[in-house]
């Protein structure tokens, strides 16, 4: 993992050579055939060429050429948003009755997507720490189909092995996916094992805060021996047997997008690749000043508001920061106010920071948790998330990390 590697990748993947040098935008939500002939080739997939804009665009297939780069992938789906992408892959993997195991702290609309709208669905669920292997085995012995984690625990901050988990998905013949909407670049999920990667684009990866999207990304099928060849998965395998290599591919278009129509629109889409553009930098930039704000803070802050975050050497998941996030673990870090009286009068004092429901933009963002995103939950998940009363999330942008520390030295004097 090589920021010079991405910087080349990146700026070289984006635009044109000869003509139009930055990308090309086709906002079009049809396509007219040829003939009648090239219109059946067309839908029976043996002619690439686009079909109408709901199965894709001519602008999102160039997004998703590139993030299947950065992600190593065999191929991905752009979405019209992460739960977009999210909710894509679930739907077109799970049926009634089938069952999901969600490792560690989740981002809120994945907890109720999980929880409330798949439930009504008759898709169960069931929740357990990053390192609880005992629960982990033994969900995968009952036959799930789906693992989910995040890279990154949102905003618990949990680093999960997900070689370990990974490992453990193989065995049981699971499908895993990771949601790496925090830490793109830094870590390549699909390298260790993991079977789809799905992004919130909104984030990260457009960093200007102007497009909202999501993508999935996909590894390639193995017809012969692959884990989705397990009897749990038989109503699959149809599909598999007639696009081999694309099978992931093929099962969230003809299950999920094409039926529900997650899709993104070419706008939002070149609005996200234009963000591309820049991510290596972005990423380097802004975790290297993470650690130097947390720092910061760590050491000035008064006792009663406690910085936390992986690099930190009192963070419990200090050991994983070092072994499995060398670059870091993202742009969030948290502050613990522990009282929404102490945490209100502190955000109120900010001058730099923008209070928002976002993360990974090029400004630095922060949000209350548990009076915001986590308002709806009973106190038992937000335990179970860490949402403390007085926590804080904040997200570090472009800005000079010391300017930043600054603005938290400031608001934090009484
Ligand atoms: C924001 C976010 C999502 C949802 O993405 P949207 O683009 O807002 O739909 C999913 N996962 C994580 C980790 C996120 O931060």
């Amino acid at each position: 993992m090589n920021y010079e590697y991405f910087n080349t990748l990146l700026v070289q993947s984006i635009g044109s050579k000869t003509g139009s040098t930055a990308p090309q935008i086709t906002p079009s939500a049809s396509f007219g055939y040829k003939d009648a002939m090239q219109a059946q080739e067309i839908f029976e997939g043996t002619k690439k060429l686009p079909l109408y804009a709901r199965v894709g665009n001519p602008t999102n297939t160039k997004l998703e050429s590139i993030v299947t780069k950065i992600e190593n992938g065999f191929g991905a789906i752009a979405t019209s948003s992460g739960m977009g992408a999210i909710s894509m892959v679930l739907s077109a993997i799970l049926s009634a009755n089938d069952e999901i195991l969600c490792i560690g702290g989740f981002f809120g609309g994945t907890y109720t997507l999980v929880g409330e709208t798949l439930k009504r669905f008759a898709i169960k669920s069931s929740f357990c720490e990053i390192d609880d292997f005992a629960t982990i085995e033994k969900k995968l012995k009952s036959n799930i189909k789906i693992v989910l984690i995040e890279s990154v625990g949102n905003p618990g901050l949990r680093l999960p092995d997900i070689k370990k988990i990974s490992d453990l998905c193989k065995s049981y013949e699971t499908l895993l996916i990771i949601d790496n909407t925090t830490t793109p670049l830094l870590v390549r999920p699909l390298e260790l094992g993991a079977d789809i990667v799905v992004h919130s684009s909104t984030k990260n990866m457009s960093g200007h805060s102007a497009a909202l999207g999501g993508i999935a990304v996909f590894r390639e099928v193995d017809s012969k021996s692959d884990k989705l060849l397990n009897q749990k998965y038989k109503d699959l395998h149809e599909i598999i047997k007639k696009a081999q290599k694309a099978s992931l591919i093929a099962i969230c278009k003809k299950r999920a997008l094409r039926d529900i129509g997650m899709s993104a629109n070419a706008f939002g889409s070149f609005l996200t690749i234009l963000g591309l553009e820049t991510l290596a930098l972005r990423v380097q930039r802004v975790n290297k000043s993470v650690e130097t704000v947390v720092k910061i803070l760590e050491q000035k802050l008064p006792q009663d508001i406690v910085v936390n975050h992986p690099s930190l050497e009192k963070s419990r998941d200090f050991e994983n920061y070092k072994k499995f996030f060398k670059n870091g673990c993202g742009p969030i870090f948290t502050v613990d106010c522990k009282t929404q009286k102490r945490a209100f009068e502190f955000i109120d004092k900010l001058k730099l920071a923008t209070m928002t429901a976002n993360i990974g933009d090029n400004r630095t963002l922060v949000l209350h948790m548990k009076s915001t995103i986590y308002r709806d939950f009973d106190k038992e998940s937000r335990e179970h998330l860490g949402i403390t009363d007085g926590l804080i999330r904040v997200s570090v942008g472009l800005e000079n990390p010391q300017d930043i520390a600054n603005d938290f030295l400031q608001a934090s004097i009484k």
